[in-house]
């Protein structure tokens, strides 16, 4: 079933085609300061998302091998993705609050968790990997 997600003020609307049941989050230094807390993405295929009014999205290039994109009036955080050549080139992590209805989609995974501030955590049965982890795993992805 499709979903749909907007900013806050509703300028930049969009709808996935593809089901969406896994959420992660990232506690690194670039998503805590751009989404002020917690950025928790779904991962999307860039064929599986189409946005209406995207002239109202700004994208900043955060990095050598991402860029995210967030409302230019009134700032949501919209997504981040990937701009580096290869497989993933063009995939969406969107953020997860900014689904209209998050109904069904579970956070099932938490990533740069050593770099977690110590003030709050998440409940559950979370898989974790901290930001050596993650940087062997895409390491050996290429
Ligand atoms: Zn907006
Ligand atoms: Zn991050």
């Amino acid at each position: 079933m499709s979903k749909t997600g907007s900013c806050l003020c509703g300028a930049v609307k969009y709808t996935v085609s593809s089901e969406i049941t896994e959420a992660g989050a990232c506690h690194c230094g670039m998503c805590r300061k751009w989404s002020g807390g917690i950025y928790i993405g779904i991962q999307v295929a860039p064929d599986d998302i189409t946005f209406e009014g995207d002239d109202n999205i700004t994208k900043f290039p955060s990095s050598a091998w991402a860029e995210r994109g967030f409302c230019s009036t009134c700032g949501s955080s919209l997504f981040y993705r990937v701009t580096a050549p290869g497989p993933h080139e063009g995939t969406y992590h969107i953020g997860m609050g900014a689904l209209d209805d998050t109904s069904g989609v579970t956070m099932t995974q938490e990533i740069f968790t050593d770099l977690k501030p110590k003030g709050y955590s998440f409940d559950g049965d979370l898989q974790g990997m901290t930001e050596a982890e993650v940087m062997a795993m895409f390491a050996e992805n290429g």
